[in-house]
């Protein structure tokens, strides 16, 4: 959080890139809320959303609703989130983790100026940052 990020007096939007499970929602919604002072998150889902980016060709709708976002909601920046017990990316944690760092330079190379972080959201539903 940087002052830069109040420029204008414009709301602080972000992009949340998250499975659907209803368990981290909140969670992450909040998480971001807090720690990066942002007012509205715009939440962009699919099942299991990490193993999507990192190994789905077809990223489309997603690149899609990104730039919708980005250009026309002007957010600034892109969290990309993995959890704990997916049941749509049926994979152990570690490679949960590889998936999230995928995802994320995956998205670099759309937008290599935007701040783009990596969660994880472990067995107790707390959010911890794993990589940016
Ligand atoms: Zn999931």
């Amino acid at each position: 959080m940087t002052s830069v990020d109040k420029k204008n007096n414009l709301d602080v939007r972000a992009t949340c890139l998250n499975c659907i499970d209803g368990r981290v929602q909140f969670p992450a919604l909040h998480w971001i809320r807090e720690q990066y002072h942002t007012d509205f998150v715009d939440v962009i889902t699919a099942a299991g959303i990490d193993g999507v980016l990192a190994s789905q060709d077809n990223i489309g709708e997603i690149i899609r609703s990104i730039n919708i976002s980005i250009n026309v909601n002007k957010s600034i920046r892109i969290f990309v989130v993995g959890h704990y017990d997916c049941r749509a990316n049926l994979v152990d944690e570690n490679t949960h983790r590889e998936h999230i760092t995928k995802s994320v330079k995956r998205l670099k190379k759309h937008w290599p100026e935007l701040e783009i972080i990596g969660l994880w959201v472990n067995s107790q539903w707390q959010v911890e940052v794993w990589c940016k």
